[in-house]
């Protein structure tokens, strides 16, 4: 950017420009750099907090339960302040189940959602007393029954559904069609129902289903509501009672001019169209994920070096497609912003990381006027970024701060290189 850019980002109200500088609440950006280096992730409590704040607003006086999907970010010190705040946690693996337990989460507020579950997941979620198994096939629900007869318990079960509706995002995050591998197809789903009320180790508790991520309109979500209560008003014509109805996540973020619904807005027309159909009274469970922390975080990163070219300028930061993954895997935009903005007109970039492949990119043709050492701010950094964090050419995953106000909390350590050699051995 050419000058000085005005205080407030626009879309993130916890993050602005303050002396020149950019601060997350009343952190700089800087100093958190200085202190802690870079590539660092940065969180504002507060912006989580008022995410689950516009659902809270949605929800307020339903019977309903937030279950945050956990997968987006699953480090404890976040897992905590959700904790905190109430909610329950959507899991995905035996991993992350221990991670809600350690950061203080209630089990029986957990639902266990996931394709692959295996029998040692189960017997441990069982044995953790969590509230719901969301099942993803016949297959699972044969197997879960299983392990559940022979610890001699019922395990509460919901089942996964496939709408079948077109989310209208990226292919790789949309779940609810008939080509995905999520769910099971609207025209089994009473079946599936019948025969799990009929095995001794379930206990049939509700329905769920998940149609996609980085949703931004509201049409898939008003029909996949109408599909799914279509399935209730079956199942439970046929006698089996369900006792909550959960409609997933998926809902999107802002990172590059997106507008998707605010929650509260949301949820005000998808209850009133629950009210209507006669199904306002059941208890209502959603699973928010990027929506609750996506635009709570930003990666700081430090330019290392400025290599124009005749076709592109590269400008190499010292983060990389390990932390930020997103642009590598689906083509995401990410906003990149100086830290402190210096005057003048900038130059035309690809901003890219160390890493050796092409795919390592994490911003195309951005205008910036930087110079080697310079400190950029990676924004919407708090979703898919950390928690898909790899090691690839043995680079050590990046510490993580959680700011509260003027007080700032180091949640993770950077990771260093012997904690990586930790686990190997030479052959002799
Ligand atoms: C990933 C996932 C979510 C959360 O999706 P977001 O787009 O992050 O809100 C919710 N439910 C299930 C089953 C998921 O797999």
């Amino acid at each position: 950017m050419s000058s000085v850019p005005s205080s407030r980002l626009p879309g993130y109200p916890h993050i602005a420009y303050d002396d020149g500088s950019l601060r997350v609440e009343q952190a700089s950006l800087a100093d958190l750099a200085a202190s802690h280096g870079t590539p660092l992730f940065v969180y504002s409590k507060a912006a989580m907090l008022s995410a689950l704040a516009a659902y809270q607003r949605g929800f307020a006086g339903r019977n309903a339960q937030i279950c945050y999907a956990m997968k987006a970010n699953s480090t404890l010190g976040v897992l905590q302040v959700f904790a905190q705040a109430g909610c329950g946690f959507d899991i995905v693996s035996g991993g992350e189940l221990e991670r809600v337990l350690a950061a203080g989460g209630i089990a029986s507020k957990i639902i266990f959602s996931g394709v692959g579950k295996t029998r040692a997941e189960m017997q441990r979620a069982l044995a953790a007393g969590i509230g719901c198994f969301n099942v993803e096939s016949e297959a699972e629900l044969e197997v879960l029954n299983g392990v559940a007869v022979a610890a001699d318990k019922r395990a509460p079960v919901s089942i996964r559904v496939n709408p079948n509706v077109d989310p209208k995002t990226h292919p790789y995050i949309s779940t609810g069609l008939k080509g995905n591998k999520f769910g099971v197809a609207h025209e089994d789903a009473l079946r599936t129902y019948q025969r799990a009320v009929s095995l001794p180790g379930l206990q049939v508790v509700g329905i769920d289903c998940h149609i996609g991520s980085q949703i931004t309109e509201e049409t898939p979500y008003l029909d996949a509501m109408d599909r799914v209560l279509d399935l209730v008003a079956s199942i439970e014509a046929a006698g089996i009672t369900l006792k909550h109805i959960d409609f997933g996540g998926g809902l999107g973020i802002n990172y590059q001019g997106d507008t998707p619904p605010e929650a509260d807005v949301l949820w005000h027309k998808l209850l009133a169209k629950l009210d209507a159909r006669g199904f306002g009274q059941k208890q209502l469970m959603i699973e928010p994920g990027r929506s609750l922390v996506g635009n709570a975080g930003v990666c700081v990163t430090e330019v290392l070096y400025l290599k124009p070219g005749e076709q592109k300028n590269f400008c190499i930061i010292d983060a990389a497609m390990n932390e930020l993954p997103r642009p590598a895997m689906y083509q995401a935009f990410h906003h990149i912003a100086a830290v402190t903005p210096h005057e003048g007109s900038g130059m035309v970039y690809d901003v890219v990381g160390p890493i050796c492949e092409s795919g390592d990119w994490i911003g195309r043709d951005r205008e910036l006027a930087v110079a080697p050492g310079d400190l950029l701010a990676v924004l919407s950094a708090g979703a898919y970024c950390m928690s898909m964090a790899s090691n690839y050419n043995t680079r050590g995953r990046p510490a993580e701060v959680l700011v509260d106000g003027a007080t700032t909390h180091l949640i993770r350590s950077r990771e260093s290189t012997e904690d990586q050699l930790r686990l190997e051995r030479l052959v002799g």
